[in-house]
């Protein structure tokens, strides 16, 4: 077994603390990494209080990960050692299924294995990023350019991948009107993604404060939505909304702002449902639809994308024994945006 360090919470809701604990050693389709950053996902913080589902405690998060590869098994063929590589939600599938063959892994009929708080095929709990080093097999690991800064590309494994896959399967670009709700870890990529993509970008949010710092990123248009005047504004506007919100919202509200045929992509995961009326739906022939992470493949063309663009995340880079601190910050959208722990801290 392969020793590692991390930082885990014992229970639900406990604060996280430095845990010893042992990963498989390196199969032969295994590749092993030296993590040098992990971000820092709303979703762990979902998960480490129990938000969704009773979680496997310990636990330790993270699933925006990168760093070098240390050791590679037997019959590798991509990676080697020192490659640069990232890690993502995702360690495992069954590579066999429909949606497997397909490139997206994230939907597997079995089930894909998360990178933490998830048990493996070999029925062993798996352990994140928020660690020295961790052993994935070979098929979910990512190429990473030396281009970009790595502590920024960390970000891209999750909130990139998740906000540039339904743009891309709703070919969102030229011509079309994109309103961003939320404009944390994940919406700051959506609106860089969209601006790339050509579209007409809009960030939509609770924080007047975040406005400069939108325009920054590339937004053409900023609305407060606790402006009735300014939300008044946009009705009907949009072709598509992308909402990465991370906690129950008025979904009819938002609604009324898209345009006929609008579109409105949930990436978000509230714990609780939302109510939706069926008239929000009706009047306009509007959709509602969802969307997870991104496959393997996808997920590499995304990261070529950033490199090709020099696309990364806009990051605060923390020490991991300020991780309860960063965790209470973005809980009040206090970050730019988003934390990424550097692992040598650990
Ligand atoms: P985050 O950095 O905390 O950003 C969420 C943003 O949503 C906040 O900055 C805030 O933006 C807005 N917001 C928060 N509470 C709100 C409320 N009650 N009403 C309206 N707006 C609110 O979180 P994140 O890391 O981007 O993650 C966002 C969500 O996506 C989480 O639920 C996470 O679990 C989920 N997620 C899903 C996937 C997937 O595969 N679908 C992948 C990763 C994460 P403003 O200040 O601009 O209003
Ligand atoms: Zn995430």
């Amino acid at each position: 077994m392969i020793q590692a360090k991390g930082y885990a919470a014992q229970n639900p809701g406990t604060d996280l603390t430095p845990w010893s604990f042992e990963r498989r050693d390196v199969g032969a389709h295994d590749v092993q990494i030296d993590i040098a950053f992990c971000g820092v996902c709303h979703s762990d913080y979902h998960q480490i209080k129990n938000d969704w589902f009773p979680g496997i405690f310990p636990m330790v998060p993270g699933h925006e990960i990168v760093g070098r590869v240390s050791q590679v098994g037997g019959h590798v063929q991509k990676f080697k050692v020192g490659d640069l590589v990232g890690v993502g939600c995702m360690v495992d599938s069954c590579q066999v299924c429909t949606n497997c063959q397909a490139d997206l892994e994230q939907y597997c009929l079995k089930g894909n294995t998360q990178t933490y708080n998830n048990l493996g095929r070999d029925g062993v709990p798996t352990y994140g990023g928020y660690s020295n080093n961790v052993v994935v097999r070979e098929e979910f690991v990512l190429h990473v350019s030396d281009k970009l800064d790595l502590a920024g590309v960390a970000p891209l494994l999750c909130a990139g991948i998740t906000t540039y896959s339904p743009l891309k399967h709703w070919k969102v670009g030229q011509g079309h009107k994109l309103a961003v709700l939320g404009l944390g870890g994940l919406g700051h990529m959506g609106v860089k993604w969209g601006v790339a993509f050509g579209a007409e970008v809009t960030v939509l949010s609770t924080s007047p404060e975040k406005a400069e710092a939108a325009k920054a990123l590339g937004a053409h248009h900023f609305v407060v939505t606790k402006d009735e005047a300014q939300v008044k504004a946009v009705q009907g506007s949009f072709d598509f909304i992308l909402d990465t919100v991370s906690a129950p919202h008025d979904l009819g509200m938002y609604l009324s702002l898209l345009n006929t045929d609008g579109v409105h992509i949930i990436v978000g995961a509230s714990p609780k449902p939302m109510d939706l009326s069926a008239f929000s739906l009706l009047m306009g022939r509007k959709s509602v639809v969802g969307s997870s992470i991104g496959g393997i493949a996808e997920t590499q063309e995304m990261l070529d994308f950033a490199a090709e663009h020099s696309i990364v995340s806009d990051i605060e880079l923390i020490a991991i024994k300020d991780i309860e601190v960063a965790y209470e910050r973005m809980l009040k959208g206090d970050v730019r945006y988003r934390f990424v722990i550097d692992t040598a801290t650990i």
